[in-house]
């Protein structure tokens, strides 16, 4: 913030952060058109009930354009783990195909980057969790929430993810259910909640199984590996990655995982590979924390959950190069920015070693509201 800024009033600074937000995105070119879209599409649905008959002439809703045609990936947040920054949101993507969105996952602050992106939240319809570690999910009651506040939404929204999910939805609901018992009486709502918000489980396979398919995407899951088998073994969870197969594009989105060949045979020849990292200094590290906490008695530690279920940067070269992936986006970066803004190392330290295990194509290391 400059001294000049603080003269300013919080909806102004915000006004202007989101301006700037969206001068970056446009900045991004192919992107430009993409984003006015967006913006008048969302402007338009914030505009309200139209004005009744009789009542003076008031500025109407702009016209609403036609969707912006083509499949975009929209990096709303790309903070990896369960710390909050100022410049990174948790995790947190969109997949926009013909102008209709789908989520992939909800990290705390997504809500926020939905608005600031232009995307919305309102129209939002689908939702897929990789796995339900709370820095994937901790948005969803709110987002549930505030779409049944908004009054607008007319279809439902339809949570998919691994076990849990129907369970984490119905708790989403519990949480809305006093501000809708309020709102009922005191406004004359009459929506009951549970109609519009239905989670599924996804079953968590070693071969892609499909999760749903409409007239624009494909979408496809196998189980990820980011629950180790001693782990498996005693509890229910699981961890999925996405794949998305549109008209003109393929993307991967693989949530959390450490190396994978389900993830490989996932990713086959896919345009866009969206995979999680975590720099070998954060493994080593964590190495060495595990040993010595299994030395002191305990085996199973935060620093081996670490170490053990996140991929360095040759595991993502491993698996980009065997699955011939075109382009990589690394995501959920390990660790966070020191300073706001930027990483606590130079962006070589992760695409160096993605492609000295082999892999030869583009590698992108995102950044929040990145388009691609
Ligand atoms: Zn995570
Ligand atoms: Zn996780």
């Amino acid at each position: 913030m400059t001294s000049h800024d603080t003269e300013l009033s919080p909806a102004e600074r915000g006004r202007r952060h989101a301006l700037a937000s969206l001068a970056r995105l446009a900045a991004t070119g192919a992107a430009a058109p993409f984003v006015a879209s967006l913006a008048a599409t969302t402007a338009f649905a914030q505009t309200g009930a139209p004005a009744p008959s009789g009542a003076p002439a008031t500025p109407g809703p702009p016209p609403r354009p036609a969707p912006q045609p083509g499949t975009r990936v929209v990096m709303l947040g790309t903070h990896g783990g369960p710390g909050i920054e100022r410049d990174r949101a948790q995790t947190s993507s969109a997949l926009v195909v013909d102008g209709v969105p789908y989520l992939v996952d909800c990290g705390y602050g997504s809500l926020r980057q939905l608005v600031l992106s232009t995307i919305g939240y309102q129209q939002l319809d689908a939702i897929f969790f990789t796995h339900l570690h709370d820095d994937h999910t901790s948005d969803l009651p709110a987002l549930l929430s505030l779409q049944w506040t908004g009054g607008a939404k007319k279809t439902p929204t339809e949570v998919y993810g691994p076990n849990g999910t129907a369970r984490l939805v119905d708790a989403a609901l519990g949480f809305l259910r006093v501000n809708a018992e309020i709102r009922t009486v005191d406004e004359g709502r009459t929506v009951d909640p549970a109609t519009l918000f239905h989670g599924h489980d996804v079953a968590a396979s070693a071969a892609p199984i499909r999760v749903l398919a409409d007239e624009r995407v494909t979408v496809t899951a196998v189980e990820s590996a980011h629950y180790p088998p001693h782990s498996t073994e005693r509890m229910p969870h699981r961890a999925l990655s996405y794949r998305f197969d549109t008209k003109g594009r393929s993307v991967v989105f693989t949530g959390d995982t450490a190396y994978s060949e389900k993830v490989v045979g996932l990713a086959k020849g896919v345009d866009l590979f969206v995979c999680e990292v975590m720099a070998q200094s954060v493994y080593d590290s964590n190495m060495a924390r595990a040993k010595e906490a299994e030395a002191a008695g305990n085996p199973v530690s935060i620093a081996r959950h670490v170490a053990e279920t996140h991929s360095t940067p040759a595991d993502v070269g491993r698996m980009a190069a065997k699955a011939k992936v075109k382009t990589v986006v690394l995501y959920h970066l390990l660790p966070g920015p020191r300073a706001p803004g930027g990483l606590d190392y130079a962006i070589t330290n992760f695409t160096d070693g993605v492609r000295a295990a082999g892999f030869a194509g583009e590698v992108v290391v995102s950044q929040d509201l990145m388009v691609l």
